[in-house]
């Protein structure tokens, strides 16, 4: 719950936001007509693509934009693509949609079907990749990894949301499948879960491995729960040992095994112009008007759509923006209500530093990331130290958008490693 405005002047004391103590089941979204469906991978229009309009899909088959493509996306619905097209996504990054428009029947396609009696991590890797919650199963089939732990969380990671919570209540005696499952998959035997502490209480948990987290804004965000429940410091730049997992991406990979094909509906809590909290599924791929117009929240010119939460969330910029495999989050404020970024100076007040839990000079970087040097921003302001949690723009007079800088910085020094990389194996 927040405590005060977005912009004030004294520290801000944070709560998390608790679920319902006895939550209703979420208002199921009808399938549209027309799904959108995102690629990440940008369209090049010199290579041969391996899909085009008037293609046919099945629910459940995999989408490659091309012959040599690492990523995929599944079709959630049966249907015909009636339009691709490039999209520029956040931070500048090229991507691809696809309009497919929904048969009325629906075939099944049946590889997974076929694996799905012997769980492991590359037929999950290889079929569940972008199902609700979506589990790092890239990650984890990486052998280059080396997690030797798993936290399941079950807490949210910005203010006011709630779906891991609900999602944890909900399925709370399916979880030791998912631990199991888990366990199976990926061989990793040390797996916790993460929970407030009121809901550890519960005897439903007697037994597992749990993480209690405190109700403050910003235990719940993984560096916190390395450094005060698992003894691990968050050193910049090192690798992590522990995978974090979502609640709802391990119950949707117990689904999809139990019931021999992927999943698609994810758990959403939308919060209106009012502060009325509804919880939704919808099938991954909805535009996300269909579920306003569903459950009645209206929607202006100028008002903001945030996906996530108020501190690390991300604005949406259509109401056709569809339903992501990690959108737990959709929260709509009015225009006049949304706190503006602005283009002022910093006027050196140094609440962003003084809020900083990893000590980052805020008021330094922030003058280094405006002008774009952003290997500087790494090397003198220690950006890499920087944990996510959007508490320098919560805080800061100026109102900079800081924590956008902060992402965009970090998105830039990814881009230019991983550049260096390709031309390093070139050579
Ligand atoms: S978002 Fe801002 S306050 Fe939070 S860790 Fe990063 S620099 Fe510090
Ligand atoms: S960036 Fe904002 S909060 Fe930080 S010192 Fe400057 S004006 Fe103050």
């Amino acid at each position: 719950m927040i405590k005060r405005s977005f912009i004030g002047l004294t520290a801000p004391k944070l709560k998390c936001d608790m679920v319902e103590p006895d939550p209703k089941d979420p208002e199921a979204i009808p399938i549209p007509p027309r799904m959108i469906l995102l690629l990440n991978e940008p369209l090049d229009s010199i290579r041969e693509s391996l899909i085009k309009q008037g293609d046919r899909v099945q629910k459940g088959e995999r989408i490659f934009l091309y012959k040599d493509s690492q990523s995929y996306v599944t079709s959630p619905v049966s249907g015909a693509i009636t339009a691709i097209a490039p999209i520029t996504g956040n931070y500048g990054v090229d991507a691809t949609y696809l309009v497919l428009e929904t048969n009325t029947k629906q075939d099944v396609e049946q590889s997974f079907a076929e694996l799905a009696a012997t769980p492991n991590i590359e037929n999950a890797d290889r079929y569940l990749r972008g199902i609700p919650g979506d589990p790092p199963l890239k990650q984890l089939a990486d052998p280059e990894n080396r997690f030797n732990r798993i936290v399941i969380t079950g807490v949210d990671d910005d203010l006011m949301c709630t779906t891991r919570q609900y999602v944890l209540a909900r399925f709370a005696d399916k979880i030791d499948r998912a631990v199991a499952l888990l366990k199976q998959i990926t061989g990793i035997n040390d797996i916790s879960i993460a929970m407030t502490e009121t809901m550890a209480k519960l005897p439903v948990f007697n037994g597992m491995n749990l993480v209690r987290v405190a109700s403050d804004y910003i235990s719940s965000l993984p560096p916190m729960i390395m450094a005060k429940h698992l003894g691990i410091p968050f050193v910049p730049g090192k690798d992590l040992d522990v995978c974090f997992i979502p609640v709802e991406a391990a119950m949707s990979l117990v689904r999809a095994y139990e019931e021999k094909q992927s999943v698609y509906d994810k758990v959403i809590t939308i919060i209106d112009k009012t502060g009325k909290r509804t919880r939704v599924t919808a099938t991954i791929g909805t535009p996300i008007h269909r579920i306003f117009t569903r459950i009645g929240v209206e929607t202006a010119e100028q008002d903001r759509i945030i996906i996530g939460g108020p501190l690390r969330g991300i604005a949406a910029y259509t109401l056709y923006h569809p339903v992501m495999p990690d959108m737990d989050t959709l929260i709509v404020q009015a225009s006049g209500e949304s706190p503006m970024a602005s283009d002022y100076p910093c006027i050196n007040c140094g609440k962003c530093v003084k809020i900083c839990p990893s000590k980052v000079p805020v008021n330094l970087l922030v003058r280094y990331l405006e002008a774009g040097l952003y290997q500087e921003a790494a090397d003198s302001c220690d950006l890499l130290s920087c944990i996510d949690c959007g508490l320098c723009s919560y805080v800061c007079t100026a109102k900079i958008p800081i924590f956008q800088y902060i992402r965009l910085g970090k998105h830039e020094l990814m881009k230019m490693e991983s550049e260096i990389q390709t031309e390093a194996q070139n050579v």
